[in-house]
């Protein structure tokens, strides 16, 4: 039985930890930290002055910005037109087509979009060229290219959650082959079999369906799980990832993961699920010398970066408005 004294004690440690539970947020760091957090997503941001070019460096002319991570939403000409015109508007000459999965009739994958460009009368019009695992375009007497990207998860010894992974240019018929939830390494098998280059998508921001409060099912990896993803995922990818949207916990997981890999690749994850959201397309970038074949560039890391996060109202309707098919 619990002693008088102690019961008292408890009941007083309690009221402390209360207190100080409520006086955590008025600590320098902290508020230190939410202020920054504030600034980073631009809370109350409308649209016209939020513009992703706003905050990108200035590049030269040899060089143009890739987002190559980001989910277009493409499910007819009228997405494609739309993803063409944000591209032209947000400076983005090189954008990997990333659908979740294999892709499906809600975000067509790379070779659809490439088959029903090619012999159209949009493709004729839009100065289509096929490059195999590139295709370009020519909107406003400016080129864009395209490449695809498969976004798949798979499970890291030691890691509860899923992670995810990103699978660039692999050779067609990779997506015939993928399925969800493989361990990585026979995953990165399929990839080395179809010369995908592959980098690990915000590793450090897992999906779990028993994470905090069983609403939010995405979690930052605790410490233990952060190592086991340093030795098992990061020796064995070509790159990694730092994103701007999930900007809930994303902007911590960034914080470590540049920590602990260095450099990374940086892209937008944007989640066109509708118009305006395709305008995120480009928030964050890398920027690659004109020139120099993608996957040798990424692989040497000759790339410079800027990241941006996707301002709060952005993000919340990227995830409030309509839920897709397969989507994870
Ligand atoms: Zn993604």
């Amino acid at each position: 039985m619990e002693s008088f004294i102690y019961k008292l004690y408890k009941k007083k440690y309690m009221k402390i930890k209360e207190i100080g539970e409520s006086l955590y947020l008025l600590k320098p760091k902290q508020v230190f930290n939410s202020l920054k957090y504030l600034i980073d997503t631009e809370p109350g941001s409308v649209p016209r002055f939020s513009a992703v070019t706003r905050r990108q460096p200035l590049i030269a002319k040899d060089e143009y910005i890739a987002d190559l991570h980001a989910h277009p939403y493409i499910s007819g000409f009228d997405d494609l037109i739309d993803t063409f015109k944000v591209m032209h508007d947000n400076n983005v000459e090189l954008l990997a087509i990333t659908t979740h999965g294999k892709g499906d009739q809600r975000e067509h994958d790379y070779w659809t979009i490439k088959d029903s460009l090619k012999n159209s009368e949009v493709g004729n019009f839009f100065q289509f060229e096929d490059k195999g695992k590139m295709f370009s375009v020519t909107f406003k007497d400016k080129k864009l290219s395209f490449v695809g990207a498969y976004e798949m998860y798979v499970y890291v010894p030691g890691v509860k959650g899923r992670v995810d992974i990103v699978s660039l240019m692999p050779e067609q018929g990779f997506e015939k082959k993928i399925v969800h939830g493989l361990n990585l390494h026979e995953y990165l098998e399929i990839n080395d079999d179809h010369n995908a280059t592959v980098f690990g998508a915000h590793p450090y921001t897992i999906w779990d369906p028993h994470g905090p409060n069983g609403i939010l099912r995405f979690r930052l990896a605790n410490e233990n799980e952060r190592k086991y993803i340093q030795d098992h995922l990061f020796p064995n990818v070509d790159s990694v990832d730092r994103v701007s949207s999930n900007c809930i916990w994303m902007s911590e997981s960034d914080k470590l993961l540049f920590q602990d890999y260095g450099k990374t690749l940086t892209n937008s994850d944007a989640h066109s699920k509708t118009p305006y959201n395709r305008r995120e397309i480009g928030r964050s970038g890398n920027i690659f010398k004109k020139g120099r074949y993608l996957t040798d560039a990424i692989k040497g890391k000759e790339h410079r970066n800027y990241h941006f996060y996707t301002p709060i109202f952005q993000f919340a309707t990227s995830i409030a408005f309509d839920n897709p098919k397969n989507f994870p």
